[in-house]
C-alpha cells in the first residue's frame, strides 16, 4: 500500500469527531492531535520574508512579540532581483529557521499580482507579471522545502486589494484568470510541488474562495495535479461543510465547537460525502508525517544576516544615475550630507502578519559611514516620521546641513502606516514634507548632486520631483540587512542589478486598473482585463515614469545576434521554438545584467498586449566578456486563453520574440512565422453567416445547402455581395426569418444536426 492509502486507511479508521478535528487546527497555529492513535500537533507559522512564530499564547495573533528571526527582503525586493538563486537561497535560510524552531510550515510565499500600486499588501507580493512571480516563487518553494520545511503558497487566488478583502468578490473574466491571476500559482504548483496552498478571503466570481470548487478541486488539484493540503486563510471559512466539499481541508484558526460540530452532523445527516472528510483528514495526517519526518536543525547564526544583506543589495534598483553621480568613491574630500530620518530610522518591511522581529537591524548612516571611513558624513534628519506636515526647523537644518557638501543622500520614504496589512493606500505620493524638502535642497545647493534612496513596498509617484535628483535608488522594503545593502550599493561594493518587477507611472490616473479599484458594494471588477500593469501602460502607449524590467548598472551592456528557430509543430503538440542572443559587457565594471523576453502576437482574434515576459535570465559578466544565452518557448507561451474553447488556443501568423533590457527597451526584435491548425469553432445556430462561411467545413456546408439559382449563381444571400456585406454578422437564426435569403430553419436544423 502506497503512502497516501495507508494514510487514507488509518483516516478511515478514525471516528467522524476525530476526522472533523483534522480538518480544524486545534488552536490559532497548530494541527490538532489525535491522541488516541498517536497523531501529534504540527505548528504553522507566518511568511512570507522571515518566521514569525508566537512563542507563548497559542491562541493569539501576536503581532509583535515574535521570535527573533531574520528579516530578509520582503516580496517587494525580491522581485526586483529577477533572481531565482537568491529566492531559492532565502527560501532555504527560511527554512532552515523554521526549522530550528520546529515549524512545520511557513505560510508564504505571497504570489498575488499587484494589480494596482495601491494595494496596501504589495509589499508582500512579487511581481505584475505573473510569469516572473511564478518563477521566483518557485525558487523559494524549492528552497525552504529543500529544509523539510512546508510553504504555503498563498492567497489563492484573486487576493488583489486589502479593501473588504474578507467579503469583495474579485469579478474576472475567465481569459485574464487564466493569463494573469493563476499562472504563477499553477507554475508553483506543477512544478515545486508545495506542501500547502492557503486560499484567499475573497470571492472568486461570487463564490468565497474557501467554497470555490472550482478553483481548489477543478483547477487546483485536477487540472494542475496538486497533491498537498489546501489551508484556509485565517478566519476565511464561513461555510465549513461547504468549504470542505469545494476541497478546503483544514481551517485555520479553527471555529471550535460550530465547525467541528457541523461537519459531524453534515455526515450524519446525509449532507457531506464520508469519502471527502476521510481525503482531507488522510491530507492533514500526510503533512503531519512530512513535518515528522525532519531531522532537528540548529537555529543558524550571522550567516543569515550577511545573505540577508547580499540578497538586499541584488533587489535596488537604479532608477536614474545622471552624470554617474554614483558610486560614491571614498576619499579625504568627500563630504556626503545625509538627509532624512529614514538614515537612523531604517524602513525595511511592512505591517500585518508578515512583520518579523529582526534578529538585528543595520543603520544605514552607519553603514554609510563605515563603507566610506575617509569621507566626512554629516547627518539631519529633514523630517519627522510621524506625520505629513512639514516641520520648518527639521527642514532649516537639513538646508544647513547640506551647504557644503559634495553630495547629498536624501533618505525618503512611505510612512509605515501607509504600508498594511488590511487596508489599501489612497495615493502614491511621499508625504509632502519629504517632496518638499527635495525641492528646497534643490534650490539652496543648485549645484550640489541629490542621491535619493527610497524606502517604500510598492510604487509611489517620482514624477513631481525626481527631476531634481540625480540619482534615484529604489530600495524597496529590503529587510533587517537594507543598511548594509545600501552602503555596498552606492558605494560601488555592489554593482547593482535590481529590476523593476512592477511599472512606476507618472500618475497613478495612468494604472490600467485605476477606474475599477478597489469596487464598490462587494464586487471589484477586474475591468482592464489582461492588460494589468505593464501590458496595459505598453498598449495604451501610455508614458511611464519608469517601466517594468528597467534598472540600471555601473556598467552597460549590449544586445546582438538574436535568433529564432523552431522545431516541431503546434499540431504534434512538440513546439519549441529556440531563442539565442548574445549578450556582453561593454562598460569598465563587473556587473549583471537582466535579459528579458518579450512576445507579441500582432494580428489575433482577440486583443493581446504588445509585451509579454515569457522568460528571463540574469547574467554576471566582467567588462568585455560575453556570453550566448539560449531560452525555449512551447507553444502555451505564444497561445491565449480562448475562453470558446476553454483552453489555450495558438493562431498562427507572425509573432514577435523581443529581448531588451525592460519592456520598453527592446535591443533585438525577430519575427516568427507560426502555423497552427485553428480548432474548429462550434458552429451553431447562433453562429453568424461570416463565421459559418469563414469555417473550413461549416463553410462549404452552408454553400451546399443554399444551392444555386436557376442560372448556376449562388442563390439566396450568396448571390447578394452588398447585402451580404451588411448582414454578415448576423446569426443564422436570425436570417431565417428573411424571405428570400435561402437561410431556413429547416435548412439551420440539418446544419446544426449534422454538426456542420
Ligand atoms: C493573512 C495571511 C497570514 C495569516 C496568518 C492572515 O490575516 O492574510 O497571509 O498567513 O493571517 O497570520
Amino acid at each position: 500500500m502506497g503512502e497516501d492509502e495507508s494514510l487514507l486507511a488509518l483516516a478511515g479508521e478514525l471516528t467522524v469527531e476525530q476526522k472533523a478535528a483534522l480538518c480544524l487546527g486545534s488552536d490559532f497555529w497548530h494541527t490538532a492531535p489525535v491522541e488516541a492513535v498517536g497523531v501529534e500537533p504540527i505548528m504553522v507559522s507566518d511568511g512570507p520574508h522571515g518566521l514569525r512564530k508566537q512563542p507563548r499564547r497559542a491562541n493569539d495573533a501576536g503581532l509583535r512579540d515574535s521570535v527573533p528571526a531574520t528579516c530578509f527582503p520582503t516580496a517587494s525586493a525580491l522581485g526586483s532581483s529577477w533572481d531565482p538563486g537568491l529566492a531559492r537561497a532565502v527560501g532555504a535560510a527560511l527554512g532552515a529557521e523554521a526549522r530550528a524552531q520546529d515549524i512545520a510550515v511557513v505560510l508564504g510565499p505571497g504570489i498575488n499580482i499587484k494589480r494596482s500600486p495601491l494595494c496596501g499588501r504589495n509589499f508582500e507580493y512579487l511581481s505584475e507579471d505573473p510569469h516572473l512571480a511564478g518563477r521566483l516563487a518557485a525558487a523559494m518553494v524549492e528552497g525552504l522545502q529543500s529544509q523539510q520545511v512546508g510553504a504555503s503558497v498563498k492567497h489563492f487566488a484573486a487576493n488583489n486589494q486589502e479593501t473588504d478583502r474578507m467579503r469583495v468578490s474579485a469579478d474576472i473574466d475567465e481569459r485574464t484568470l487564466r493569463e494573469i491571476y493563476l499562472p504563477a500559482f499553477e507554475h508553483v504548483v506543477t512544478t515545486a510541488q508545495p506542501w500547502t496552498v492557503m486560499c484567499s478571503y475573497n470571492k472568486v466570481n461570487g463564490e468565497y474562495a474557501s467554497q470555490n470548487r472550482w478553483l481548489l478541486t477543478d483547477v487546483l488539484r485536477g487540472e494542475w495535479g496538486f497533491d498537498g493540503l489546501v489551508m484556509s486563510d485565517w478566519g476565511a471559512v464561513h461555510d465549513r461543510v461547504a468549504a470542505l466539499a469545494a476541497g478546503l481541508d483544514l481551517e485555520m484558526p479553527p471555529n471550535l465547537g460550530v465547525s467541528d460540530r457541523a461537519i459531524v452532523e453534515a455526515i450524519a445527516g446525509g449532507h457531506l460525502d464520508m469519502a471527502l472528510l476521510d481525503q482531507a483528514a488522510a491530507r492533514v495526517l500526510r503533512l503531519v508525517e512530512r513535518a515528522r519526518r525532519r531531522e532537528p536543525a540548529a537555529m543558524p547564526g550571522d550567516a543569515h544576516h550577511a545573505l540577508a544583506r547580499r540578497v538586499a543589495a541584488d533587489c535596488m534598483v537604479l532608477l536614474k544615475n545622471d552624470g554617474g553621480v554614483l558610486p560614491l568613491t571614498d576619499s579625504p574630500d568627500l563630504t556626503v550630507a545625509a538627509i532624512g530620518e529614514f538614515a537612523r530610522t531604517p524602513r525595511f518591511q511592512g505591517m500585518g502578519s508578515s512583520q518579523v522581529n529582526p534578529t538585528r537591524v543595520d543603520v544605514p548612516l552607519d553603514e554609510l559611514t563605515a563603507a566610506l571611513p575617509e569621507a566626512t558624513i554629516r547627518f539631519a534628519p529633514g523630517f519627522g516620521l510621524s506625520d505629513d506636515s512639514a516641520d520648518a526647523d527639521l527642514a532649516a537644518e537639513a538646508l544647513r546641513t547640506a551647504v557644503g557638501a559634495d553630495v547629498i543622500v536624501a533618505f525618503l520614504g512611505l510612512p509605515a502606516a501607509d504600508e498594511s496589512e488590511g487596508l489599501d493606500r489612497r495615493h502614491i505620493d511621499l508625504p509632502a514634507a519629504q517632496t518638499h524638502l527635495v525641492a528646497r535642497l534643490a534650490d539652496a545647493v543648485p549645484d550640489t548632486p541629490i542621491v535619493v534612496a527610497l524606502f517604500n513596498g510598492s510604487a509611489i509617484r517620482t514624477s513631481t520631483w525626481d527631476h531634481a535628483a540625480s540619482a534615484v535608488l529604489e530600495c524597496w522594503l529590503s529587510g533587517q540587512a537594507t543598511g548594509g545593502a545600501l552602503a555596498d550599493v552606492l558605494t560601488g561594493a555592489v554593482n547593482p542589478s535590481g529590476r523593476l518587477a512592477e511599472t512606476i507611472p507618472l500618475r497613478l490616473q495612468d494604472c490600467p486598473s485605476f477606474l475599477n479599484f478597489p469596487g464598490e458594494q462587494g464586487h471589484v471588477r477586474y475591468g482592464e482585463r489582461v492588460f494589468v500593469g505593464y501590458r496595459g501602460f505598453d498598449a495604451a502607449d501610455l508614458p511611464v515614469a519608469y517601466p517594468f524590467g528597467h534598472g540600471l548598472s555601473y556598467t552597460t551592456f549590449e544586445y546582438r545576434d538574436l535568433q529564432v528557430r523552431q522545431a516541431g509543430s503546434a499540431d504534434t503538440d512538440d513546439l519549441v521554438v529556440t531563442v539565442t542572443c548574445t549578450v556582453a559587457n561593454t562598460g569598465t565594471r563587473r556587473g549583471r545584467e537582466v535579459v528579458q523576453l518579450y512576445v507579441a502576437d500582432p494580428v489575433s482574434s482577440v486583443a493581446r498586449p504588445p509585451r509579454e515576459l515569457k522568460a528571463f535570465t540574469k547574467l554576471d559578466l566582467v567588462p568585455g566578456a560575453q556570453q550566448q544565452l539560449t531560452f525555449t518557448l512551447t507553444a502555451r507561451d505564444l497561445s491565449y486563453w480562448s475562453v470558446v474553447h476553454r483552453r489555450w488556443v495558438l493562431e498562427p501568423g507572425e509573432f514577435q520574440v523581443a529581448v531588451g533590457g525592460s519592456s520598453r527597451d527592446i535591443r533585438c526584435l525577430r519575427t516568427l512565422g507560426i502555423e497552427a491548425e485553428l480548432p474548429p469553432q462550434p458552429l451553431t445556430d447562433m453562429s453568424t453567416l461570416e463565421e459559418w462561411l469563414a469555417d473550413p467545413v461549416g463553410g462549404p456546408a452552408l454553400r451546399d445547402a443554399i444551392g444555386l439559382d436557376p442560372d448556376g449563381r449562388p442563390a439566396g444571400i450568396l448571390g447578394r455581395s452588398e447585402l451580404m456585406r451588411i448582414i454578415a454578422n448576423v446569426p443564422l437564426s436570425a436570417l431565417a426569418a428573411f424571405q428570400g435569403l435561402g437561410i431556413t430553419p429547416e435548412l439551420i436544423e440539418r446544419l446544426t444536426h449534422t454538426g456542420r
